[in-house]
């Protein structure tokens, strides 16, 4: 069972780097995610993360006429920030963190990616023109740090879909609205993280905003924010608030 399926995920991730949805790196990054959760949890662990992959990727497939869908390769900082931290706290149960524990923090996590990926897709198809929290008026669509209702209900629902899923799979059906809540707030202190320290760039032919490095063919500049804080840096936190969020309940009760 474990040879097939450590088989199956490296099918998924070469597939991945073929389909050019994953860089190298990113395929490498994504086969050690599965395997590390593998052989941490099972096949109940990979089912945990096939949800978060297949319904966050059917979610960013709908068609729209709102946004030109771009074509984006996925590379190691990408993948590690939606599963990495994941992955490490499953890992943790193979040391000497408590199992029960371990699948919280880790289910935590992917509910925190999960939210976060869901608000984005659902809130630039369904949503509207979002509010941006710094700068408390109207943003563009997909923009960091800016938010919809329906964009905020899809990231409720999205953290709600990994934590009822983990908690039926893994933990006997407990710890569901915990979970639900940590990934929720993962995904706020995404958006406003996003908001005030997340680096806003420029393009500096024309002269858009952007989070990418490169744009019209030359890099970028950096227009306000914290250098070196990108969207990466930003989904890793917040994948990393709802674990410690689970976790410092978790010890409470
Ligand atoms: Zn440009």
């Amino acid at each position: 069972m474990t040879t097939f399926l450590t088989v199956l995920v490296a099918t998924v991730a070469y597939l991945g780097y073929r389909l050019q949805s994953l860089s190298v790196g990113g395929a490498i990054t994504a086969f050690v995610v599965g395997v590390g959760i593998l052989i941490s949890f099972g096949y109940e662990g990979l089912l945990v993360l096939a949800i978060f992959f297949v319904s966050s990727t059917l979610l960013g497939r709908v068609p729209t006429r709102k946004f030109k869908r771009e074509h984006e390769v996925r590379t190691v900082g990408q993948v590690f920030a939606n599963g990495g931290v994941a992955t490490l706290a499953a890992l943790s149960s193979l040391l000497f963190v408590d199992d029960e524990l371990a699948m919280i923090l880790f289910i935590s996590a992917f509910a925190a990616a999960n939210s976060d990926t869901w608000a984005t897709e659902g809130g630039r198809r369904w949503g509207g023109r979002p509010y941006h929290l710094r700068k408390r008026g109207r943003a563009s669509i997909g923009r960091s740090g800016a938010i919809t209702v329906v964009g905020t209900l899809f990231s409720f629902v999205g953290s709600a879909l990994i934590a009822l899923s983990g908690s039926i799979l893994m933990l006997d059906g407990e710890w569901a609205l915990l979970m639900t809540l940590a990934g929720f707030t993962g995904a706020l202190a995404d958006t406003l993280i996003g908001a005030f320290i997340q680096e806003e760039r420029k393009c500096i032919h024309c002269q858009s905003m952007t989070e990418e490095k490169r744009h019209c063919g030359s890099k970028t500049k950096i227009s306000r924010g914290v250098l070196g804080i990108d969207n990466n840096i930003v989904n890793t936190v917040s994948t990393m608030v709802a674990p410690l969020l689970s976790l410092f309940i978790f010890l409470l009760v």
